[in-house]
Order: structure tokens, then sequence, then C-alpha cells
């Protein structure tokens, strides 16, 4: 998807929105009007009154800084009737008010000429959406993880990372830990990483899921030009509510991909934006590859979950 593809799809859903709560305000009042069609004539008095009073400016006969308190306190008292009328026929009072989706930008993206945030969290949800798109997440969920893989300790060991991990998807938010999930292949961490990620969306959040080699080959090709036209992989990676960077430690060891990692790494904590991130390295073989600063961060400031178990490849359960 280019940028200006992104764009449009984002402007489309905001058009959509709007004339939902246009549609929706519409049919309230004309429910209302049936009911209570007294609510008509108290409109009437009240663009009765703007016309006279605006008459009277037109006219010189008056000035617009006397007249201007007057129109806003006649429309007071009849809004104030309406809203009368409306309870006592057991309506809400503010049910013919036209309820958008954002207040701010009345859905329609911009507030004062800027940017509204609304359309700011829509733009980064679509480029997500379409990162994630080639991804199996919608096939993994904490439902078909299956605990009786696991034998004796392990199995013990693995009901708590997997309760640690239900609990953390039911209540993600921003303030949310960052997870460290270590342990051979095959143990669950793909699985159990993507159930939380699908929560996440599922919950209004933007979740972001690829493996370290993917992200640091679409970061690196954008450097040297080289990336599709419009997607800007870096800002989709640091602007996302959750990042899962899985299998690190599979990628190519170069220096250029130690320091995208710790880029990543550094940047997401000073976003104060929670990452999961999943290896198969040991906490001394991080530090090793990614540098001391690297290693201790991810040791002091991510919970670490420790899989275990025998390779019962979960990931197979979910990948079709
Ligand atoms: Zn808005």
């Amino acid at each position: 998807m280019t940028k200006r593809e992104i764009y449009e799809k984002a402007f489309n859903i905001l058009d959509h929105r709007r004339q939902e709560a246009l549609v929706a305000a519409q049919k309230r009042r004309e429910e209302v009007i049936a009911k209570v069609p007294q609510v008509l004539s108290m409109e009437d008095t009240m663009s009765q009154s703007v016309i006279r009073l605006t008459k009277l400016v037109l006219a010189k006969s008056a000035d617009l800084s006397e007249v201007m308190p007057k129109i806003i306190e006649e429309n007071q008292r009849a809004q104030g009737k309406i809203k009368e009328l409306l309870l006592a026929h057991h309506f809400p009072s503010d049910y013919l008010e036209t309820k958008f989706h954002c207040s701010r930008c009345r859905d329609t993206g911009y507030v004062e000429g800027e940017r509204c945030d609304c359309l700011k969290m829509l733009v980064r949800k679509i480029a997500a959406e379409d990162f994630n798109h080639s991804t199996f997440m919608s096939l993994c969920s904490f439902q078909d993880f299956d605990l009786g893989y696991y034998r004796g300790d392990d199995n013990e060991k693995m009901k708590q990372i997997y309760q640690f991990c239900r609990s953390y998807a039911a209540s993600f938010s921003l303030q949310s830990p960052n997870i460290l999930m270590m342990g051979n292949t095959g143990l669950g961490k793909t699985h159990l990483s993507l159930a939380i990620a699908r929560e996440a969306i599922e919950a209004g959040y933007t979740a972001l899921y690829g493996t370290a080699q993917d992200f640091f080959e679409k970061i690196q090709n954008e450097r040297f030009g080289k990336g599709e036209e419009g997607v800007n992989t870096t800002a989709t990676v640091m602007g996302a509510d959750l990042l899962v960077l899985d299998d690190l430690g599979a990628e190519y060891d170069s220096n250029y991909n130690q320091s995208t990692f710790y880029h990543i790494l550094n940047s997401r904590l000073n976003a104060g934006k929670p990452t999961i991130i999943n290896t198969n390295l040991t906490p001394k073989q991080l530090e090793t590859r990614y540098g001391a600063r690297a290693g201790s961060r991810l040791m002091t400031l991510y919970k670490c979950l420790k899989f275990c178990g025998t390779d019962i490849r979960q990931q197979n359960l979910c990948r079709k």
C-alpha cells in the first residue's frame, strides 16, 4: 500500500463514520418529531428570532454587539425547553445531538487545519494492518494453545506463562510491560505472542508482527531507497502500540542488524510503547551479539518468560 492509498482508505472510513452519525441523528429526529411535534415549533421560534435580530443588524437599527447576547440567550432558552420536552417524553436530553465518532473534528479528520488525532490513529492502524496482512496472526488464539504438549514440571511452568500471557492480553494498554520470551524453537513463543497481538488489535490497538529478519531487511531497503514507495517501515515499527519482534537472533549477524535492533529497542523504550521480543538466544548470547547496553536493557526493562519443554511445534497448529 502506498502512503496515498493509506490516506485514501482513512478518509473513506472517516466519511463513512460521518455519514453514519448524520443518518442516525436524522433518524432520531424523525422519531422525536413523530412523538413530540412541539419540538418543531420550538426550533421554528429559534430560527425566527435569529432572523428577526439579524434583520435589525442589517437595517442598522441595532448593533451586533447588543443583538448577539439576545440571540444566544433565546437560543439557550429554546434549547432548554427542547431538552425538557425530550425528558418529559422519556428521551435522553441529548437525543437530538449528532454523535460523531470523534467530537473534536466531527469526523472530518481536521481541527483548525491540523490533522486530528483520530486521523493519525487511523493511518497508523491501516499501515499496521497492511504490514500484518501476510502473517498468520488471525489463525493463532489462546483457545488453540494446547498445554497438554508439556509434560511434568514443564507443564506447571508453561501453565503460569500461559496464564500470564492471557491476562496480559486481556488488560493490554500502553502501560503494559515489555516481554522477552526466551527458549528453544517450537515451544510456543510465536503462538502466544500472536495471540496477544490479536487480542490487542481486537481491543482497538495497533499491533505489528514480524520476524527480526523481516523488519531489519525492510528498514535497510528503505534506507537505501529500495523500499516500496510511500511505505515507511521505520515509522510503522516505532508507531505501533504493540510490536512483536519474532525470532531475534535468527537474522544474519551484521553490524547493520545489530545497530538496527538497538535503535528499535531504544526508541520503543523511550516512546514508552510495549514490545514483545522472542528469541532462542540465551541472555549471555544476546549480550555477546547485541552488546552490553542492549543486553542489560533487555534483562532489566523486559519481563522475562522462560519457555520450556521439548519442541512441540505449537506453531504448526496455527499455520493452517
Ligand atoms: Zn478527530
